[in-house]
């Protein structure tokens, strides 16, 4: 256990997961150095220091463990043999990040650990592909095993020549079958260093593959947030390290499957912030410091809302948040980008309420409220 007051962490990445997760660490006297390839990226402001270099500098990751108690990482992007061989403590381990940024990789293990996934296969080339439509049928989900985020590198394919139009080349991808979901759910597990929890489990609804709204607790009956709890908490067994891990899933009737996992504070764990007695990022320095847990009880039900980039690449100029502070009980929460991009994760609202409902009511009113000049 690191004494939190006058620890320092070493966070590699320095987006918006690394600023929620510089503001959580700051009431417990923890100090964060990033380290990102953007001067000024959005965690930035609160962190006590940014280190300007690639994910993967040796000399940068080097001073950064050398300034380090612990290091984590907020970036899937991060270089699993590079932080391996840091002179610090690594959480969640540099393992774990091998298994979840290889969407191949992340499947086996889930599937050898008896875990329910989606049928897949490995894909090289056309022949390969060919044999993924007779085991998983057609359409099937296309992915690239390596590197995609926000549906980026994932596409629906029909044909051999849909999967070349959208990849050229076949290989290093994982097929899937398309399930038919009822939802999306997903939860945050945790490992700290005296035992695993997880957080309400959240109802996620994707629009172009994009994260658009979480609903907390998911609506429904308690049998479906207790089956996909007690996935949740399998797939932790998967995963070595402390810390707080994305664990997405589809439920399917009453079955539920996995469709991936992050080994770092989610998107749809953002709602923590004002919905339950601890945070995601709070929760998370708490991990990685081996401190103790704080509890991940809902304080009250909760929707978030992602406020996504409109329009042409240019200077992000946004409009309404003063009108978006009137809806009660909504929180805004600006990421700091300095350009706004078609579809890019510019900010979010949480509203909370007497249901989940009204808390999505209010979510959206706030969100509606605002628009990018
Ligand atoms: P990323 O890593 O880019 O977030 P995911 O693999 O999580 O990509 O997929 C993004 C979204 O695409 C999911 O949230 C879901 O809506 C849809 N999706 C992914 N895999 C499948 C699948 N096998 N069948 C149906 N939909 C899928």
């Amino acid at each position: 256990m690191t004494d939190p007051i006058g620890a320092t962490l070493g966070v590699v990445g320095g987006g918006q997961l690394g600023r929620m997760l510089a503001e959580a660490a700051s009431p417990l006297g923890v100090e964060v150095v990033v380290l990102d390839p953007t001067p000024d990226c959005p965690a930035s402001p609160p962190a006590a220091d940014q280190l300007v270099a690639d994910f993967d500098d040796e000399d940068a990751l080097a001073e950064l463990a050398a300034r380090a108690d612990v290091v984590t990482y907020e970036i899937e992007l991060a270089d699993e043999d590079a932080l391996d061989s840091l002179d610090a403590p690594v959480h969640p381990s540099p393992e774990s990040l091998a298994i979840t940024g290889d969407k191949l990789a992340e499947k086996r293990a889930l599937a050898d650990a008896g875990l329910p996934v989606p049928d897949f296969a490995e894909v090289h080339t056309e022949s390969g592909l060919e044999d993924a439509f007779d085991a998983l049928g057609s359409p099937l989900m296309l992915k690239a095993r390596r590197g995609g985020y926000d549906g980026r590198g994932n596409a629906v394919v029909g044909s051999i020549e849909e999967a070349v139009d959208y990849f050229g080349d076949l290989s290093g991808l994982i097929a899937e079958e398309l399930v038919d979901f009822e939802r999306e759910l997903s939860t945050i597990g945790v490992r700290g260093a005296n035992g695993v929890d997880a957080f309400p489990v959240v109802e996620n609804v994707h629009e172009e593959e994009i994260l658009r709204e979480t609903l907390a607790p998911a609506p429904g009956d308690d049998a479906s947030r207790d089956a996909a709890r007690d996935v949740a908490l399998d797939v932790l067994d998967v995963l070595s390290g402390r810390g707080v891990f994305g664990i997405e899933l589809f439920q399917r009737g009453d079955e539920i499957l996995v469709n991936e996992i992050a080994p770092r504070p989610h998107n749809s764990g953002h709602y923590t912030i004002e919905g339950t007695r601890t945070s995601q990022f709070e929760q998370h320095v708490r991990a990685v410091l081996g401190l103790p847990l704080g509890s991940t009880e809902l304080r009250e039900p909760a929707a978030m809302a992602n406020l996504l980039g409109t329009g042409e690449s240019r200077p992000a100029d946004l409009a309404g948040a003063a009108d978006a502070l009137t809806v009660t009980d909504a929180h805004l929460h600006w990421y700091g980008k300095r350009e706004v991009r078609p579809l890019r994760k510019m900010g979010h609202v949480t509203a909370t309420a007497d249901s989940t409902d009204t808390a999505r009511e209010r979510a959206k009113s706030a969100v509606d409220a605002l628009e990018f000049r």
